[in-house]
């Protein structure tokens, strides 16, 4: 298929999924990560010498160097890398040529959400107001005054399942959340009175063309994806094409290739916000394993190998996909929930191997098929009644 070696930042449940993908293409992938024995790596043995995984931080510049000498294409499963190293390795590497997919420079804008934004806005991107905050009363208080409350108080960098965000909802909390985010860099975003999420996933190949997938709906649960359906469902004939435009429009101002995950919310009136968007494999896009012709990890390896990217249609009426995110340190709430799914036709079980099982970490999802929405619906049902009372 190819004889390119690919190098994945990042050994967790996307790197897990990207390299089962890239097993199917006979391709062979080299992980960085500082698990030994995490997701991504447990599922592939080198086979060679010279192609062991990388032991280390995908942050650390010695060791994403280590990855690069491997490997011919380097990409990423997670944006908080180092993208001065990545930068530096791009193009010509120890006399090799190496690629980056996408390129640095798209990782190093959406790393930091607040030049993401910045950059939304000045391609014209429909987003919601956001400005620049110190991290003191004084600042937050004089942008409550603009924004007005609630306020949604971001950290710039290192963000991930809202473990960034606060919900400023009277001034008096202002130093409760500097407190709580850290005194990380902030930005402070107005507050979006959504009717719902949606997401869509774009994949883009090396020459720009871009391809989107179904528009789906995204559930959220204390800040964390709980439930994905697709496609999303809508009395609005117009919805779905003007969310792909958007998304399309959206993974077009960046370059270098592969797949693309684009938060959105959808207001009452029908109008899109773009929320944020990650520069690789995505949660969202779990379902496309199943339920789609080409998964957004096998067309992500595609774009960034210069294949020919896939059909990103849907093989399936209705399809919709339940994260198994950890509720105590043990697997046991969620062996139920495995138990159940096992017993129902259309659905399939996917365990991330993670060696700890920690409250409120994703350790594995569910992705359920079927002919109709109501067949989906009954195929759901017992999955959620599964779930123990205050995560169903
Ligand atoms: P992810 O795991 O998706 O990377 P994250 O830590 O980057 O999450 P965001 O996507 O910025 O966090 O926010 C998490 C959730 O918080 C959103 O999915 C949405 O439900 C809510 N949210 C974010 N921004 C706003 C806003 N401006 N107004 C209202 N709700 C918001
Ligand atoms: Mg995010
Ligand atoms: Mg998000």
């Amino acid at each position: 298929m190819s004889d390119k070696v690919v190098g994945i930042l990042g050994g967790g449940q996307l790197g897990r999924m990207l390299a089962a993908s890239a097993s199917l293409l006979n391709v062979n992938v080299v992980i960085l990560d500082d698990g030994h024995h995490g997701p991504a790596k447990r599922i592939v043995a080198p086979t060679a010498l010279h192609l062991s995984h990388v032991d280390g931080s995908f942050a650390n510049p010695e060791k994403i160097r280590e990855l690069a000498n491997k490997v011919d294409i380097l990409t990423i499963e997670i944006e908080h890398v180092n993208t001065a190293t990545l930068q530096e390795v791009q193009s010509a590497f120890q006399h090799k040529e190496l690629v980056v997919h996408p390129h640095p420079s798209t990782v190093e804008i959406i790393q930091d959400k607040y030049r993401q934004k910045v950059h939304l806005s000045s391609h014209g991107l429909p987003i919601s107001d956001f400005v620049a905050v110190e991290s003191s009363v004084e600042s937050i208080s004089d942008v409550a005054g603009k924004l007005g409350l609630p306020l949604m108080l971001k950290s710039r960098t290192l963000a991930y399942d809202g473990r960034g965000n606060f919900v400023l909802r009277e001034l008096g909390q202002a130093q409760e959340a500097i407190t709580f985010l850290n005194n990380r860099p902030l930005y402070a975003e107005r507050w979006v009175p959504f009717k719902q999420e949606i997401a869509v996933m774009v994949v883009r190949a090396v020459d720009g063309q871009v391809q989107s997938y179904p528009v789906v709906e995204t559930v959220h649960k204390d800040n964390i994806c709980h439930l994905v359906f697709a496609p999303l469902r809508s009395r609005d004939p117009s919805l779905s094409q003007r969310a792909r435009a958007i998304a399309e429009t959206a993974v077009k101002s960046f370059s270098g290739a592969g797949v693309f995950g684009v938060e959105m919310f959808l207001m009452e009136d029908g109008k899109i916000f773009i929320n944020e968007i990650a520069p690789r494999p995505h949660n969202s896009g779990h379902y496309t394993i199943e339920a789609c012709e080409t998964s957004q990890y096998e067309n992500h390896l595609r774009a960034i190998l210069s294949l020919p990217l896939g059909s990103t249609a849907l093989k399936v009426p209705s399809a919709a996909m339940l994260n198994l995110i950890g509720y105590s340190s043990s697997m046991q709430e969620i062996q139920k929930t495995v138990d159940v799914a096992l017993t129902i036709p259309g659905v399939s079980v996917h365990l991330y191997g993670k060696s700890e099982c920690r409250k409120g970490r994703k350790m594995g999802h569910i992705t359920i098929v079927a002919d109709s929405d109501a067949q989906l619906r009954s195929r759901l049902r017992p999955l959620l009644e599964s779930l123990p009372e205050s995560t169903s």
